[in-house]
């Protein structure tokens, strides 16, 4: 007789989890609201200005700009720091293409970094050997909501002379020595798409401390706009970013939930660490002291066949989705294995110094493993349940540890 849900017999559990995006009665008529007011754009509303400088004192940063999506808040700050083209800027290979992408859609080259096993974010020590007379900038991701090692990295740019434009697009609430992330390096992106712990279903904010930057950043979001300029006065070659006020006000409802459900997160997290720990084969993402709070945009585990009869890891997470757990394999792909990569089908973005470049002879063997062997997630609405919740997480993931050779059978 079969044991495991995925065999036919009774899942571990039955009911649904915390979905997303949570929402109110006020949020719609924060929306419904700013419609009746007619002023639909910054120009004439002050929704997105609230935002701004409510999301950047909620990360502790001086100044913020709401723009479009996450992607152009990355490509904005990219270009606010002053890239050439044949530029060099390391990132992560672990990561969601919009990294990437963007380096190549600010004219420079993307140059990919290993991860840290244990946290998944850019290793420093890899950081350093990376970098070339060339190199301008480090983009460290905070990847699933984790601060990257910013101790490390701000004294590696600091002695280079190198800037850091953090990609903080999953990384809402987070903190790293008590400092919220986004404005710990020079310029930041985050991003308020559906998926995202604070959400418009589209959306994205920089973030800076840097009152230049966020000059430079503001204009390019704005037609290339000063603030002490003319109305039709352009002064740099930009497009149209901005954000819309019913985003503004869709998102500063959200914002009165935003630091509880950060709490939830963090806490829940932090104690499925703790339970998932004690199983075998189960390697939970460890969270250094410095990162007093992780964002959990997801959680993330390391996942050892090994200890599970050799099954792969996508019979485990169908295992799991089985037991009525949502888990999901995460990035199939190093980025650098992308499509777009090996074929650098890279448009008009095509320069000099990307053709020398193999993609497809690069080898980082953590994001290799993460990718096809290792890394499993559970999506962040998830962890705004009870810890009676996080417990049924842990009974799935035991039982099929338990059960392991009926997996493996099966
Ligand atoms: C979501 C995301 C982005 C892009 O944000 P969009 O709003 O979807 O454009 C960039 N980087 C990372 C790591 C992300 O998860």
């Amino acid at each position: 007789m079969p044991h495991l849900a995925i065999n036919g017999a009774t899942p571990v559990r039955t009911i649904p989890f915390p979905t997303w995006p949570v929402y109110t009665e006020e949020d719609a008529q924060a929306v419904s609201d700013t419609i009746l007011s007619g002023k639909w754009g910054n120009s004439k509303g002050d929704r997105v200005h609230t935002l701004e400088d409510q999301f950047a004192a909620f990360q502790q940063a001086k100044h913020g700009i709401a723009v479009t999506n996450g992607t152009t808040a990355l490509n904005l700050a990219l270009q606010s720091v002053g890239l050439t083209p044949g530029d060099e800027v390391i990132v992560p290979a672990y990561t969601f293409i919009a990294t990437a992408n963007t380096v190549l859609m600010s004219n420079a080259v993307p140059v990919f970094v290993d991860i840290d096993p244990d946290t998944y974010n850019i290793n420093p020590d890899l950081v350093e050997q990376a970098i070339t007379p060339r190199t301008r900038v480090i983009m460290p991701v905070h990847f699933a909501g984790l601060p990257a090692d910013m101790e490390r990295l701000k004294d590696i740019a600091q002695r280079h002379h190198l800037a850091i434009v953090e990609d903080a697009a999953q990384a809402h609430g987070a903190q790293w020595n008590g400092m919220g992330v986004g404005g710990i390096g020079d310029i930041s992106g985050f991003s308020f798409q559906a998926s995202k712990n604070l959400n418009a279903g589209e959306g994205g904010i920089i973030l800076t401390d840097n009152d230049e930057l966020a000059g430079i950043a503001g204009s390019l979001a704005d037609c290339g706009r000063s603030d002490d300029g003319l109305w039709y006065g352009h002064y740099r070659l930009a497009g149209n970013h901005r954000m819309t006020e019913m985003q503004g006000a869709l998102l500063l409802s959200q914002m009165t939930r935003l630091e509880e459900q950060c709490k939830r997160r963090h806490e829940n997290g932090d104690y499925l660490t703790e339970q998932l720990s004690r199983i075998a084969g189960i390697s939970p993402t460890i969270r250094p002291g410095q990162a007093n709070r992780h964002a959990r945009h997801l959680y993330v585990f390391r996942y050892k066949a090994d200890a599970f009869g050799g099954t792969s890891k996508s019979k485990f997470v169908d295992a799991l989705n089985a037991e009525g757990i949502p888990a999901s394999p995460g990035y199939s792909l190093p980025l650098y294995k992308q499509p777009v990569f090996l074929e650098k089908n890279f448009g008009v973005y095509m320069q000099e110094a990307l053709r020398e470049i193999d993609f497809g002879a690069l080898n980082l063997p953590e994001t290799e493993k993460a990718c096809a062997d290792e890394a499993i997630w559970i999506s962040q609405s998830v962890l705004l349940g009870e810890k009676e919740d996080m417990d049924d997480i842990v009974r799935a993931i035991a039982k099929i540890r338990e059960r392991r050779q009926e997996l493996a059978r099966g």
